[in-house]
């Protein structure tokens, strides 16, 4: 039995959910408005990340941190790719300490960063797609956590749209609704062939 392997989510941006603006000049995505403050938000979200890992029982320990001591260290990040297809980038994972390429944006170039979450290109989706219904912003983006966990943990993407490792880019509007509405839901989770994939990359050296 391997020791567990420990992640830490850096969610503190997700305290305030802010309307997404594309900046004319650039194309980029930029903060606006915020339309929703919790600061116990990222304390929800990590437990609701938790619950989806918990088909690994001790093997994987998350908890909110810095990165220091932890194994994987993912970060909620407003947005600093142009690309609005992206929602999340990380490492892939080849083993407890083997991670393949990853490039960190400048600012965190000393933070031991393996992934991120872009919260303003993912608010984006929320409201196109599911502008007007009740949304819960917790579970949608702990499957995006999660999906971008699930990379760093070896899995890959699926094109099922009822699967969390769901590959976004490329994908039709109809099928992208479908898939945040699960999220929102609570109806993703990982397979077990996915829960088996994440055990084998904790336990390869
Ligand atoms: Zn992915």
């Amino acid at each position: 039995m391997p020791a567990p392997l420990y992640i830490h989510l850096d969610l503190a941006e997700l305290a305030a959910l802010e309307q997404v603006m594309q900046d004319r000049a650039s194309g980029l995505i930029v903060r606006g408005p915020v339309f929703s403050s919790d600061l116990g938000r990222p304390a929800k979200l990590c437990e609701a990340v938790r619950a989806l890992f918990a088909p690994l029982g001790d093997a994987v320990f998350i908890r909110l941190g810095d990165g220091t001591g932890s194994d994987r260290f993912l970060k909620a990040d407003f947005a600093w790719n142009a690309d609005p297809d992206i929602g999340g980038v990380s490492a892939e994972g080849l083993g407890r300490t083997k991670l393949g390429p990853f490039n960190r944006r400048a600012a965190d170039a000393n933070r031991p960063v393996t992934g991120y979450i872009f919260e303003g290109v993912i608010g984006s989706w929320i409201g196109e797609l599911l502008g007007g219904a009740t949304i819960s912003a917790t579970n949608v983006f702990a499957c995006f956590i999660a999906h971008e966990l699930g990379h760093q943990l070896g899995v890959g993407h699926v094109q099922a749209k009822d699967d969390i490792m769901f590959a976004w880019k490329g994908q039709t509007l109809a099928d992208r609704k479908q898939y945040l509405r699960l999220a929102n839901d609570v109806r993703l989770g990982f397979t077990p062939a996915q829960v088996a994939t994440m055990k084998a990359t904790i336990a390869k050296p």
